[in-house]
């Protein structure tokens, strides 16, 4: 530790000295692993004073803190940000040189902690990041899942999931306190009893445990010394156990036990926008929150604190209802181990939480069978059943008694299976309930949970998503980052509304001509990267069309798909002159819920496209289409600052905000999107001429779909759509065999959930004004430059300014 390396001189000699008595090598003799090792030893142990300082300062002057509760952190490579953020980057590079040592090299070696699927993980890991630069107390929770998301590889274009083994080459930014093992109870049953004042107590007897070990990673601020924790909990065989090892006499069995135990935090859920209703994934919300409840309240808070005033300490927020299970935790908590009643505990913990809701898809909301839960927790169980009678109680009283409000607002669902219903009882307890974009916010009033609406309207508000600009901007894309500060100063990269004084450099040709360099720099980067990573070639010349998010059918891939082929069929039919025609690559990236066979097959036919497209001379160096596997925050880095269209083409009313979009408009590409989610506010922000715009409204939709939707009428009336589809159906990307996609043709022409048939034509016109517009050098690079300028809103430390103000009621610490 010791003395900040903070010349290049000092920061050699922490380098070697970390290689040499960490990795037990010489400079001459180590691996490249061996290096990455030692430079990420030496840049934590520079933000380790500041760790240990964070903590001082907390401890000895107690802060309000936010405990972010997320099942999910897809959190990207730390090495870059930990240097940037403590200020060392372009010290650690020359000091690396002076050892003839490639500073890129050792930041590839870093395997991403994937522990999460896609936006929901990622928003959370941008929003800890804020945080922390905001200088506001935070402990993010979670699970240090051992395998996170899937790597995606192809088989004959098929998805092929194989397991993430991030941790198997050392993991530098974790640090494991096993001697702070919290037991985590299950199953079993509940006894009563009367104690000698005549009160009913209620204990747990659980009939198993497991050991919860917090392992801490750093959080740093930028640029401002502060340094935050994210402690994610990874699951242990107990004492008993071990103990069981010698009481069995049975070696294998007593192993067997301590499998089960560790499986709980052994992988990451890889589904997306649908819950699994596995017994396993509820083990592993209950062991997440119930170890990080225990270490707010037994570490954090100083002993003697009357938990009556909890909430002056503590808000937990809940990233989604996959921590829901916190809400009867704390209410066990309060009222079985310290003795409070009922309705004193009720009041306490609806001050403590707060909710955030994702999604507007009906299947998406999370529900647990009550045999399930009470299996597992019985306590809880009860007292979700009470809250349930206390809320209902109050339904009862404001609004008379309608028992078909009552029966809707439930906590409890009777049908198809007894179940809780977690958003309701997140939405119960919370102090707050918040969507993650105006439009969400809106519908999840109107049309999820209007009834809770009209009870609390007072309860509802919005903040919509942001990214970090450290990580999306500053590292992603050094050149324009350069760019931008050269002309406007270093400020914007923690105040990012200051991006507007760009916006008189959007008439400056000698700008515009310095940002067209930066796209084609990074246009170079991507190529060499898809090149080594994928055997891609792409032809930098051409004008970089994107859609990069998880695969689903509610965001369309296969809309962008029938553009493609549309695209396609038209050139090769003779009906469009491949001189007219913009040269294109168009880049795809997605993984698909392993289970999900409409996603898969999708990804299937993208594949199989991009084989025929790519290999026919007939469209040569005018389409082209990639799919690199394994979307991640890694190549999102490389990705989204060389683009120059971002694809956000959601049916309107079902992408709660979309996060994907701001790093492309922050990064001067146009998006052509719907009227969806955050979409709506990315246009109102960069002006309607700045942004293509196409599709129904979510009003149209809702119309469409009340008055019966037929996708088949669209089919027969549009030439090139059905053009495109009878291509697709008569086995042209399957070598001729017409089984293989007839599942998605069919569903297309029968059914169309997402109505891409609907959206199709408007689709194709906007599609044509991207392409006239491209043509304009001058006028699409002032676009591009006024997308970047006038989307400083977009930034996750405004979205945190929001949580603050109307949720969190927080303080930063200076
Ligand atoms: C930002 C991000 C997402 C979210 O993208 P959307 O387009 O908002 O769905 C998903 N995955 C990764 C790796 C990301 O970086």
């Amino acid at each position: 530790m010791g003395t900040p390396p903070v010349t290049v001189d000092g920061f050699v000699r922490e380098f070697l000295h970390e290689l040499n008595s960490n990795q037990g090598v010489s400079l001459s003799n180590s691996s490249v692993n061996d290096q990455y090792m030692a430079l990420a030893s030496t840049v934590r142990n520079y933000l380790m004073a500041r760790w240990l300082e964070t903590e001082r300062l907390q401890r000895e002057n107690p802060h309000k803190t936010v405990g972010y509760l997320s099942a999910e952190y897809l959190l990207g490579r730390q090495l870059g940000n930990d240097l940037l953020s403590s200020g060392l980057i372009d010290i650690a590079e020359e000091a690396l040189n002076q050892c003839g040592i490639d500073f890129a090299v050792l930041r590839a070696q870093e395997v991403e902690p994937g522990l999460g699927n896609g936006g929901l993980g990622r928003l959370a890991a941008c929003f800890i990041d804020s945080l922390a630069t905001m200088n506001v107390p935070c402990i993010g929770y979670g699970i240090r899942y051992e395998y996170g998301i899937f790597r995606q590889t192809f088989v004959d274009g098929r998805q092929v999931e194989q397991p993430d083994s991030w941790l198997s080459l050392g993991s530098p930014w974790e640090f494991a306190h096993p001697e702070h093992g919290v037991q985590v109870n299950f199953g079993g049953h509940t006894e009563k009893t009367v104690d000698e004042n005549g009160n009913e107590k209620t204990t747990w007897v659980p009939d198993w445990n497991v050991l919860g070990v917090p392992y801490n990673y750093m959080v740093p601020g930028y640029l401002n010394g502060r340094v935050n924790t994210l402690r994610l909990w990874s699951a242990q065989a107990t004492k008993a156990f071990d103990l069981q090892i010698f009481n069995s006499g049975d070696y294998a069995d007593a192993v067997r036990a301590q499998t089960f135990a560790e499986n709980i935090s052994k992988v990451l859920y890889p589904e997306d926008s649908t819950p699994q209703g596995k017994e396993l994934r509820l083990q592993q919300q209950y062991f997440f929150v119930a170890c990080s409840l225990h270490d707010f309240i037994a570490n954090q808070l100083e002993e003697g604190f009357d938990l009556h005033k909890l909430d002056e300490r503590i808000i937990f927020q809940l990233n989604d209802t996959h921590p829901v299970i916190a809400v009867p935790e704390l209410m066990r908590i309060l009222v079985d181990e310290q003795g409070f009643g009922f309705d004193e505990a009720w009041e306490v913990t609806q001050k403590c939480f707060a909710y955030t809701c994702h999604t507007l898809l009906p299947e998406a909301l999370e529900v647990w069978p009550v045999s399930l839960l009470g299996r597992l927790l019985p306590r809880h169980l009860e007292l979700i059943y009470q809250i349930n009678d206390a809320f209902l109680e109050d339904v009862r009283a404001k609004f008379g008694n309608d028992e078909m409000r009552v029966r809707r607002m439930s906590i409890i669902a009777e049908h198809p299976e007894r179940s809780v219903r977690m958003a309701y009882l997140a939405t119960v307890a919370g102090s707050k309930v918040n969507g993650v974009a105006a439009l969400h916010s809106q519908l999840l009033r109107d049309k999820v949970l209007p009834d809770f609406n009209e009870m609390w309207p007072m309860k509802f508000t919005n903040v919509t998503n942001g990214i970090t600009p450290r990580r999306f901007i500053r590292l992603a894309n050094r050149s324009l980052s350069t760019l931008i500060s050269d002309s406007i100063g270093k400020g914007w990269v923690n105040d990012l509304e200051r991006l507007r004084e760009l916006e008189p450099y959007a008439e400056d040709a000698e700008f515009r001509k310095a940002f067209r360099e930066v796209k084609a720099f990074n246009k170079e980067r991507l190529a060499r990267t898809l090149e080594q990573r994928d055997g891609i070639q792409i032809d930098q010349n051409h004008m970089l069309d994107v859609m990069v998010k998880r695969l689903h059918e509610y965001k369309r891939q296969s809309l962008k798909v029938l553009h493609v082929v549309t695209l396609y069929n038209e050139i090769i039919s003779g009906r469009l002159d491949p001189a007219d025609v913009q040269g294109r690559t168009v880049v795809f990236g997605a993984k698909a819920a392993p289970g999900y066979k409409m996603a898969k097959d999708t990804i299937h036919l993208i594949n199989k496209v991009a084989e025929v497209v790519n290999a026919d001379e007939r469209v040569q160096g005018k389409l082209h289409v990639a799919f690199p596997a394994n979307y991640n925050v890694t190549l999102a880095e490389k990705l989204i600052p060389a683009a120059d269209l971002s694809e956000q083409i959601s049916l309107a009313g079902m992408e709660a905000s979309g996060t994907g979009n701001m790093k492309f408009a922050l990064n001067g590409a146009l998006t052509i999107g719907t009227d969806d989610g955050a979409n709506v506010e990315i246009r109102e922000h960069v002006g309607d001429e700045n942004f293509f715009l196409f599709g129904m409204t979510e009003p149209e939709v809702a119309d469409l779909g009340a008055k019966g939707y037929n996708p088949g009428s669209h089919y027969e009336g549009d030439e090139r759509l059905k053009g495109a589809i009878d291509l697709i159906a008569s086995g042209a990307f399957s070598d001729g065999d017409r089984r293989v996609f007839e599942p998605i043709v069919s569903n297309w022409l029968t059914s169309d959930r997402f109505m891409a048939l609907a959206d199709y034509a408007s689709y194709m016109d906007a599609q044509a004004k991207v392409e006239a517009s491209y043509a304009d050098e001058d006028a699409w690079t002032k676009s591009a430059i006024l997308n970047i300028a006038r989307s400083g809103f977009f930034s996750s430390d405004r979205s945190m300014k929001d949580y603050i103000r109307e949720i969190w009621h927080t303080m930063p610490v200076l």
